[in-house]
């Protein structure tokens, strides 16, 4: 082993919000390290391997902050925390520019007002730690180890409160959280959901048995503590598995669900469901993608990967026809039921893959006049893309929340005779390194 310390400058800022320091030609990637800083690390080679550490900062960047979280460092939910919100908006914009400059001008990023407490949606995993107090949190990076974490600055604050008194109720109500190796114990994850417009609260707790004593005394405890909670749903999993929710659920309190209203529609959200996580910046994003789409009210437009239907149904009212395919089966359902709620009759929903469903389009030759696309992160397919260019719609808006895919996706529509006509970055996860994109496309 070969150990050697050397001063080095951050010349820029990976994906995941790690630096990047150039060594004899080679890249190396250092968490906690601002685009140009300098520091003093350690190299270690060991045979082929070489490892980078941090060993103490010299220049700090004019973004460096203290992070406001005391978890930051262990956590790894955020990333970039060690950056002024100023800072964190110019990172974005720049690794946008870098990505997609070439196909148009980036528009500056739409940030968020308070980029805190944002999370609609709050996990919490339940253990022990090692001298047996009961804890709840998120896994340490990388590991199956719990942390105790009892606020979170970028979800929400009144998640984090019921949170607190299921812990505190553990012991009053004899409940044991579940061990993982042992099997012992019932209490594996608290998942909370929050509609952040109707104030409507969902609590899942899963748990390793159906056998919950003191239930209904253990219900009326938690709804008394906090009556702002809507349901109350036991979801079971005994699998061995790193799955939060398991497929048995028994709702124990209220209708099973919440609801949202996202741009004037209001939406069903099951314990399963797909739903964006900021739904203040899901509104900016959604009302630009319909701003690019500039509808004049006789199109037909496609929302591929649709999830519950959230773009499809906002859409819909300013159309002639939308439909939506999707994948996840439970999701199509929810679209379905979601039309049905609020009385939206030209919206269909199919239960397939986008790929494969834009094919039978392309081959039935259907007219399209829009296609809206908002695939996961892995980006679109060939197949998706190649039926695209045969139906030939004169828009088409991309929103994605990995430019890498999205700027590969790209290059094959620019090559087919689509043109990049706007981008515009949308800040949907601030303290992280991800980054939103929404793109018009023109034939
Ligand atoms: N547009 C929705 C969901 C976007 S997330 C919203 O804004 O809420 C991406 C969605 O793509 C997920 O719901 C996922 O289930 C779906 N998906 C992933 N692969 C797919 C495929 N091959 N075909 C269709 N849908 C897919």
């Amino acid at each position: 082993m070969n150990k050697e310390r050397l001063k080095v400058k951050c010349i820029g800022i990976d994906e995941e919000g790690k630096g990047i320091v150039k060594l004899k030609g080679k890249e190396f990637h250092i968490a906690n390290l601002l685009e140009d800083e300098t520091a003093i690390i350690e190299v270690v080679k060991n045979k082929n391997m070489e490892t980078v550490k941090l060993i103490e900062m010299e220049e700090e960047s004019k973004y460096r902050v203290k992070p406001s979280c005391p978890y930051f460092n262990k956590c790894g939910g955020c990333q970039i925390q060690q950056m002024s919100y100023e800072g964190q908006s110019k990172f974005k914009q720049s690794k946008v520019e870098d990505l997609l400059g070439s196909f148009c001008k980036v528009n500056e990023i739409l940030t968020m007002e308070e980029p805190y407490y944002y999370r609609n949606k709050i996990h919490s995993t339940f253990s022990h730690d090692k001298k047996g107090q009961i804890i709840s949190g998120f896994y340490q990076e990388n590991t199956h180890d719990v942390i105790n974490i009892d606020r979170c600055i970028i979800q929400d604050s009144k998640a984090d409160e019921i949170i607190e008194t299921i812990k505190g109720f553990m012991k009053s109500f004899k409940m044991k959280p579940y061990d993982e190796d042992t099997k012992e114990g019932f209490l594996r994850h608290v998942l909370i959901k929050r509609g952040f417009s109707t104030g409507q609260v969902m609590v899942v707790l899963v748990v390793a048995s159906k056998i919950f004593p003191g239930k209904n005394n253990y219900i009326k405890a938690l709804i008394k503590k906090h009556p702002e909670i809507s349901t109350i749903i036991m979801n079971i999993n005994n699998r061995k598995t790193s799955v939060v929710l398991g497929n048995e659920e028994i709702v124990l309190y209220g209708k099973g669900y919440i609801e949202d209203i996202l741009c004037g529609v209001k939406f069903q959200i099951s314990a399963k469901s797909f739903y964006q996580v900021n739904p203040i910046q899901t509104e900016v994003l959604y009302n630009k993608a319909i701003e690019m789409a500039k509808l004049k009210g006789n199109e037909t437009v496609i929302d591929a990967y649709c999830g519950i239907g959230t773009i499809a149904l906002i859409v819909s009212r300013k159309v002639k026809n939308v439909i939506g395919v999707e994948v996840n089966k439970d999701a199509v359902k929810d679209a379905i039921k979601n039309a049905k709620q609020n009385n939206i009759k030209n919206a269909y929903f199919y239960n397939d893959d986008a790929g494969d469903f834009m094919v039978k389009l392309a081959n039935e030759n259907k007219s399209i006049d829009l296609v809206i696309m908002d695939p996961p992160r892995s980006g679109s397919d060939e197949k998706f893309l190649s039926s695209l260019v045969k139906l030939s719609p004169a828009k088409v808006v991309y929103i994605s929340c990995n430019p890498v895919t999205q700027e590969r996706d790209l290059r094959y529509l620019v090559k087919n005779g689509y043109k990049v006509m706007e981008i515009q970055p949308v800040d949907m996860f601030p303290q992280t390194a991800h980054t939103e994109v929404v793109i018009k496309l023109e034939r």
